[in-house]
């Protein structure tokens, strides 16, 4: 029984894309040379559930599904004061798509037994699909706040604001709940020294190392291999390209107000000719 919040933090692996190691001529990741980080979305997620902790006690449990280098997510989150993290890794659940990945993350987050607050990030910086959140909500079935910018909880209740189209939209709920945390809310702190201290400590300690950072497969969760991977994604990826590439043209469209413009722009969509200017970069 945690005193306070028990709280699982989804935290992906993912290319780092600031560097071009890794990426193929074709503009298609090389998982195994890429550089690797912890996609930049969840360290808002992890810095609310640290926030939560501060205010609320409680447990910050780290989960993140790949292959075995992304341990290393896992070892930076327990250094910025993450309590545990699972790595859930096993090879069946390679090339699941979201609709798989979502249900090998409920079946972790299961596993972990009475979680209070999941927080995900908003998005990832490879997949940038921000659905696998909300997903994980469905199966779970407790209440979910997308785009949560603040939160509090007060009387046991989650208060939110969430960044919805022109404004701010307030929520409430009780927990369980999920929580994908927008990029606007606060940043992650920068690692206690104690933190990765302790972590360091880790490679002398067994004991706590196995208590602290755990591998799990999906026999440990009780997920049905037939729901994972390639077997459980229905998701047919038709074609992939670069975007951006030098040598593309682009179209103005010029019109005496916005509406003939968009007439102008759903003219040329339906292949007609519109005879707007044309620009090659
Ligand atoms: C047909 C197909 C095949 C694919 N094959 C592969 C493959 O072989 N290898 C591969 O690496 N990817 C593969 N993918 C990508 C895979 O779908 C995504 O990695 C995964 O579903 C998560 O989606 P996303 O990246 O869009 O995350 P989003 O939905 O954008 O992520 C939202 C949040 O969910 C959480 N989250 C998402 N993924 C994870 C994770 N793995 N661990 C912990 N938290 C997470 C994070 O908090 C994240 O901020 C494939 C996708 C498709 C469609």
């Amino acid at each position: 029984m945690v005193n306070g919040y028990k709280m699982a933090v989804l935290i992906k692996q993912v290319p780092d894309t600031s560097s071009a190691a890794g990426v193929n001529p074709d503009g298609t990741v090389d998982r195994a040379r890429a550089k690797r980080m912890i996609n930049p979305f969840d360290k808002y997620a992890l810095q609310k559930a640290i926030e939560t902790r501060a205010a609320h006690g409680g447990e910050i449990i780290v989960i993140s599904m790949g292959p075995p280098p992304a341990m290393e997510v896992l070892v930076e989150a327990l250094e910025y004061g993450a309590d545990a993290g699972y790595l859930l890794s096993d090879r069946r659940l390679a090339a699941s798509d979201t609709l798989a990945t979502a249900y090998a993350l409920y079946k972790a987050v299961v596993y972990l037994k009475d979680v209070d607050i999941v927080f995900t990030g908003l998005q990832t910086t490879d997949g940038d699909t921000a659905q696998t959140g909300p997903q994980i909500a469905e199966r779970l079935d407790v209440a979910q706040i997308t785009y949560c910018e603040t939160m509090e909880i007060v009387d046991g209740r989650i208060h939110a604001s969430r960044i919805i189209d022109g404004g701010i939209q307030k929520l409430e709920t009780a927990a369980p709940a999920l929580i994908t945390v927008a990029n606007s809310a606060s940043a992650l702190e920068h690692k206690k020294f104690a933190n990765v201290h302790k972590v360091k400590a880790l490679s002398r300690d067994k004991a706590e190392k196995e208590k602290r950072i755990k591998t799990i497969n999906l026999d440990d969760i009780g997920a049905e291999p037939e729901r994972v991977g390639l077997l459980g994604s229905p998701t047919v990826v038709g074609k992939t390209w670069k975007l951006g590439e030098k040598g593309g043209s682009c179209q103005l469209f010029k019109g005496d107000k916005p509406s003939h413009e968009v007439e102008l722009l759903v003219d040329a969509l339906k292949g007609g000719d519109t005879g707007v200017e044309e620009y090659v970069a």
